[in-house]
């Protein structure tokens, strides 16, 4: 089988989906961080300004700055209702309608009777958005936390400002927690870019879609039709009973993982092909594979359920 990333019709449109503004803590203005990613040669761009109070709640109306190459998502970093270290909650949500009602989350700090991260992320995705967990390692999120939000469609497997700001960029270990326990999350690479240091540019997400519209990119976010990088490419991945194969950019190794300790890694030079077979799997559900080139950046799959 083949994941539909690869199947489905259209084609990939790199895009970013978690980025700040002026209209929050952000540097730049939302027209010059649209002008920035155009240019860095990206498809498509969700600004995703901090949706609390002493921002006046934005949803940025992105859409004056899409031209016949570039389009935009709207959307914003929500925030209501404490973790279980006491601090708030951070939930990207990419696809909100302009006029989605605040909570009740007057800055960063946890407002008591305010709505739970649960509630609100499950009130974005009745408003049509793709929800997900933000910046697990740098937010210090436990797994009982991340389990709470069943709404969410994907977690963060790696957020470049948290990488560049704190050294902690990493969302895999407690997504294939999540998964492990049959959670079926994707799994984004962002840039959470304030452009206030290295933010930007880093990790972004490849979107199959028929078009580079703001409706066909979220209809695939959803359906899990994409993937993640930091550079490489991943062209196609063909799953077998008994080994996996997959096409890429020239990168030095392919790694998959399972559950529990289940994962296993081919190293090479160049390699466009990889091959591994799966014996090493036989009690794990689901499967991803996570791409690394010479220079050490990666790219990750989407788990696959077999
Ligand atoms: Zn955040
Ligand atoms: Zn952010």
């Amino acid at each position: 089988m083949r994941p539909t990333a690869f199947s489905a019709a259209g084609r990939f449109w790199r895009g970013n989906l978690h980025t700040h503004s002026t209209r929050s803590d952000g540097v730049l203005s939302p027209e010059e961080v649209c002008r920035r990613y155009r240019a860095e040669g990206y498809d498509f761009l969700a600004l995703t300004d901090h949706f609390v109070g002493c921002y006046d709640y934005p949803i940025v109306d992105t859409v004056p700055f899409r031209t016949d190459d570039f389009t935009t998502i709207l959307g914003a970093e929500l925030h209501s209702g404490a973790m279980a270290n006491g601090e708030l909650w951070h939930i990207l949500a990419v696809g909100l309608p302009a006029d989605f009602a605040p909570s009740d989350s007057p800055d960063f700090h946890v407002k008591p009777g305010q709505e739970t991260a649960a509630e609100l992320a499950a009130r974005a995705v009745e408003a049509g958005a793709f929800v997900a967990i933000a910046h697990p390692q740098w937010s210090g999120l436990t797994l009982a936390d991340a389990r709470g939000v069943t709404a969410a469609h994907a977690v963060e497997i790696y957020n470049h400002g948290c990488a560049m700001g704190c050294d902690r960029p990493d969302g895999a270990a407690i997504a294939d927690l999540l998964l492990t326990e049959g959670r079926r999350l994707t799994m984004i690479a962002t840039d959470d870019a304030h452009f206030h240091e290295p933010d930007h540019f880093g990790g972004w997400v490849m979107v199959k879609a028929p078009g580079n519209t703001s409706d066909a990119l979220l209809s695939a976010l959803k359906s899990g039709d994409f993937y993640s990088s930091q550079g490489p490419e991943l062209r196609d991945i063909r799953l077998f009973d008994d080994r996996i194969e997959v096409d890429s950019s020239a990168v030095a190794a392919m790694i998959v993982q399972g559950q529990g300790t289940a994962a296993r890694a081919v190293h090479g030079h160049s390699m466009t092909t990889s091959q591994l077979d799966l014996e090493r799997f036989g009690n794990s559900p689901w499967l991803r594979v996570t791409l690394m080139d010479a220079a050490g950046k990666r790219a990750w799959s989407n788990p696959i359920w077999r």
